[in-house]
């Protein structure tokens, strides 16, 4: 942390402490500023009423760029509702909002607002605000009930400047002024993606639940994280200290000094542990009754792919393709063709598992994902819209099977519900397989190809899909959300969903019976697959591979290296036969504080 950070920490510590409980989403404690971005642009003016917030000199361009950015976008919206006023109504209606323009292009209100944040230092929507608020009061205390009346039009005016300002949320975040604690109602997974580590310390959001896209891209970003804090956003400002406790989903704001000092050592004891579970990680993956598991990484960003050896991953389980498309353009084959060998050969002879794209439900991609779903978790998603465009899917196939000559190459296919999905598919894969020989490419005759079993369709029907496919993956970040009908990033919902539920284990142990009967292999890579807590209970139903974002691998090998199979066998029969949640996580509570207490305190997400 920056020195004048520091010190504003130390002078902003008379401010009352307070603790808001949300969902902890990626572990990790950091202490820093809070930035917010997004900030209820529906009702901006109550901006009005907050204490106006100081910047350091170092801030000052920043906030004049963004000042005009917003002036900039105001301008741009009300000379699009003038012009089509001007088409539906008439010239007069059209009038209002050109009055409208000419208080944007106020030059003394703009002078005066450049000389709060270069003179005074505030924020650009604090000057605004300040200003905004003198005005308004001048103008209606006049008796004039002309100029009264025109109090309405400057408040409409400032409310859209500081609604563009409050809710700039992705130049925001890409222009950060040094490092920050993002404060936001939401984070999309492309916002996420976008983030910058050394930017970011740490975030904060209104929404969002612990399997939510943006949640596990946290994880595997490693920014600390809690989401679906209620009212987060009416409670801080810009410039607060504030700690973010992303073990307990924990956000204590204008934190005491003794508080500050509390967390620093407590974090420094995480790190101890957690190092400590790091030199683990070239050890065997073994049970202590010698039953192996394999420990594989989940990776969205292929340049992580060098953290594989550090975590002692096996290969890769689960290669998230959709965020190669979340960026500015659809990837090519031949650029798909380059991150795919490049994967492959640096794992040599692991597995890399690439997962065909997986675009929609909360993974939505403004170059593809055109047409807004009122539902789009139950919509046109993954392997649906594929087969619905097979323009998308094509080019990804040939790059997989022609990266597939580099390395032990898998491919798999996502969000399943009915075997004639994966028929239509593999005729698919058949035809761009006797194209690449036609045309003399090389590829890997025989991948492997596997399904991931993430509907309770697909659960049901799993020795039908064990038939016709090389391996199973379970999703249980969907198996959940589908089997329980609960939203995974809708924080009202979140403690309806419920991965212990018996239910969901009863699916795992058929998915699991199934693959064993075809005599192919199966793997979690779901988000269960690295909690602690679970993953007794998993192995116990008969998984043999978990795969998990790579700074989850460390505790999870701690904890197959502390158990016995036989043990946690007798767990998951118990578990069973349980009929609730919460029966089924004190089983798993328990076993899990008798094998590895460390692991159990540290609460790792
Ligand atoms: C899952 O659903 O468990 C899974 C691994 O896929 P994703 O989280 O990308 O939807
Ligand atoms: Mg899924």
């Amino acid at each position: 942390m920056k020195i004048e950070q520091e010190n504003s920490i130390t002078e902003q510590t008379a401010v009352q402490e307070t603790v808001l409980k949300g969902i902890a989403a990626a572990s990790g404690i950091e202490i820093g500023i809070a930035l917010v971005v997004g900030n209820a642009p529906d009702q901006p003016l109550s901006f009005y009423e907050t204490s106006p917030v100081s910047i350091s000199e170092q801030d000052v361009p920043f906030e004049l760029a963004r000042f005009e950015a917003a002036l900039e976008a105001t301008r741009n919206e009300i000379t699009e509702i003038c012009n089509k006023v001007k088409v539906s109504l008439d010239e007069n209606e059209a009038g209002i909002f050109e009055a409208h323009l000419l208080i944007v292009e106020d030059k003394k209100l703009k002078k005066e607002v450049v000389s709060g944040i270069q003179d005074k230092l505030l924020t650009a929507e604090s000057a605004f605000s300040l200003i905004m608020q003198r005005y308004i009061t001048a103008i209606s205390s006049v008796a004039d009930p002309y100029l009264k009346e025109r109090a309405a039009d400057v408040v409409d005016v400032a409310g859209r400047i500081l609604g563009h300002l409050l809710g700039w949320k992705r130049s925001l975040l890409d222009h950060l002024p040094g490092q920050r604690i993002v404060v936001a109602k939401e984070l999309t997974p492309s916002d996420t993606v976008m983030l910058d580590r050394e930017n970011v310390q740490a975030f904060a959001t209104e929404t969002g639940a612990k399997t939510s896209h943006s949640a596990i891209l946290a994880r595997s970003m490693r920014i600390p994280a809690v989401v679906g804090i209620p009212g987060i956003l009416s409670k801080v400002h810009n410039g607060d200290v504030m700690i973010i406790d992303g073990y307990q989903g924990v956000v204590i704001l204008n934190p005491t000094p003794q508080t500050l000092e509390a967390y620093a050592l407590k974090e420094a004891e995480n790190a101890k542990i957690y190092n400590d579970l790091l030199t683990e990680s070239t050890q065997r993956s073994e049970t202590l009754d010698g039953y192996r598991v394999a420990l594989a990484a989940n990776l969205d960003d292929p340049n992580k792919a060098d953290e594989l050896e550090k975590y002692g991953a096996f290969g890769v389980g689960l290669f998230r393709t959709e965020y190669l498309f979340l960026k500015d353009h659809i990837p090519t084959e031949e650029e798909q063709y380059e991150v795919y060998s490049a994967l492959a050969s640096r794992c040599g002879a692991a597995p890399v598992v690439i997962r065909t794209l997986d675009l929609g439900g909360d993974k939505i991609s403004s170059l593809i994902n055109f047409v807004q779903e009122p539902n789009p978790f139950l919509g046109l998603r993954s392997v649906r819209l594929c087969l619905a465009y097979p323009h998308l899917l094509k080019p990804q196939l040939r790059a997989i099977l022609r990266a597939g000559v580099h390395g032990n190459i898998c491919m798999m296919f996502p969000m399943l519900t009915c075997v004639d999905e994966l028929d239509d598919l593999l005729r698919i894969l058949e035809q761009i397989k006797e194209d690449l020989r036609r045309e003399k490419i090389r590829f890997a005759e025989d991948i492997k190809v596997g399904v991931m079993i993430e509907t309770p369709a697909a659960a049901l029907s799993a020795d039908q899909f064990a038939e016709r496919c090389d391996f199973l993956s379970i999703g249980t970040n969907d198996l959940v959300q589908y089997t329980m009908a609960v939203d995974r990033g809708n924080e009202r919902v979140a403690s309806l969903y419920r991965p212990l539920h018996p239910v969901i284990l009863r699916l795992i142990r058929h998915i699991v019976k199934s693959a064993e009967q075809a005599g192919i292999w199966v793997s979690i890579c779901g988000e269960m697959a690295a909690d602690p807590m679970y993953i007794p209970l998993l192995l116990g139903l008969g998984v043999r591979e978990l795969s998990m974002s790579p700074v989850s691998l460390a505790p999870a090998k701690h904890v197959v290296r502390s158990m016995k199979y036989i043990d946690a066998e007798a767990v998951a029969e118990r578990a069973l036969l349980c009929s609730s949640q919460e029966e089924v996580q004190e089983l798993a509570q328990v076993f899990l504080r008798m094998i590895a207490p460390g692991v159990s305190d540290l609460n790792i997400t």
